[in-house]
């Protein structure tokens, strides 16, 4: 079987399950991001306009910042009883939202685009090359026309999560296939430029700390760049710490800048680091630092500034192996 037949068959077990069930909840990953939100209520949408009888729900805490896009529909304990579990987005399970998605379920599905370091679920659809799970699950409504019918909010949503893991069409990870589905998406009845501005702007807070980024990034002659948010600047602009996500890509933008991490120091003293790279590959780095992700984009953890210290030593030698690999190509 080729690698194209194995999807399909897989998406077909997939279409089955959820035919079968009559209570689907859905969950994602913590502190969700706009792919994270949109492939969760997207398939969501996707499944009650197709089958309006089913009792469809979506599980985790809501990201007040991106209310825009979607909200939950929590379901109750005793929903959980006789349910299908879908778990989108999410790579492992310490990572999932409400752990009641792993709590002896009747039947667990993982559908997720990022490497595949956790195998939990009865049946895994994984596909690292697609740029989204918004992505995957717009393919998945395409494979199945006389099945499945995606309402205007649908696509919204899942054209709201490739634009945001892309980073609005701009990543590597952005293929002819990508925009091929986005514009299946576009077809449907949403503005797009209105999610596209929603998803642009920025309070004025959010601002100011750009301006506070830009002006105290730390740049290395190897092209790492780096800034350590601590808990005082934070409160300095009232942030939260999910709204740094707006500053992650910004030192991409720098000319001569490779790879780069942001580190925001949580209540408790550690920092979450949000790392990204234009190159060098960074997951192996994250994962060695508790963390994880994408070859270009993943997030860790560090006890201190010494941790911290040794990411961005690594970080150095990333960047020198990578400018050394392109030179000699
Ligand atoms: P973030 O900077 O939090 O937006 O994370 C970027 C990407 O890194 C996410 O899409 C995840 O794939 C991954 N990631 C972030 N934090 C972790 C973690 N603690 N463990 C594993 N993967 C993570």
């Amino acid at each position: 079987m080729t690698q194209n037949e194995q999807q399909l068959e897989i998406k077909k077990q997939i279409l089955t399950e959820i035919k079968k069930w009559e209570t689907i909840i859905i969950h994602r990953h913590e502190r969700p991001d706009p792919d994270a939100l949109g492939s969760q209520v997207g398939l969501a949408e996707l499944i009650k306009t197709s089958f309006p009888e089913k009792m469809v729900y979506t599980a985790g805490v809501d990201n007040k910042t991106l209310a825009f896009m979607a909200t939950m529909e929590v379901p109750a304990d005793e929903d959980y009883e006789d349910a299908l579990v879908i778990v989108v987005d999410t790579a492992n399970q310490p990572r999932v939202d409400d752990k009641r998605a792993l709590d002896d379920p009747q039947r667990l599905i993982k559908i997720d685009h990022h490497p595949e370091e956790d195998k939990y679920g009865d049946i895994q659809w994984v596909e690292t090359s697609a740029s989204s799970c918004s992505e995957m699950i717009t393919e998945f409504w395409q494979t199945f026309p006389e099945d499945l019918v995606l309402s205007d909010e649908g696509a919204r949503l899942l054209y709201g999560g490739i634009v945001g893991d892309t980073n609005r069409f701009l990543y590597q990870s952005t293929t002819p296939q990508t925009m091929r589905l986005a514009a299946t998406l576009m077809e449907k009845d949403f503005s797009a430029t209105a999610l596209n501005n929603a998803m642009n702007e920025m309070g004025p807070k959010v601002a100011q700390l750009t301006g506070y980024v830009l002006e105290h990034l730390k740049v290395s002659a190897n092209g790492v760049a780096h800034i350590i948010l601590t808990q005082e600047i934070l409160d300095r602009y009232s942030l939260t710490d999910e709204e740094t996500h707006a500053v992650v890509s910004l030192p991409g933008s720098i000319a001569g800048v490779y790879n780069w991490g942001i580190f925001v120091q949580q209540p408790d003293g550690t920092y979450r680091c949000r790392l990204r790279s234009k190159g060098p590959i960074i997951n192996e780095i994250a994962k060695e630092h508790d963390g994880g992700g994408h070859p270009l984009a993943s997030g860790a953890n560090a006890q201190d500034l010494a941790e911290i210290e040794t990411i961005l030593e690594k970080f150095e030698q990333a960047a020198i192996d990578f400018q050394k690999q392109v030179a000699d190509e």
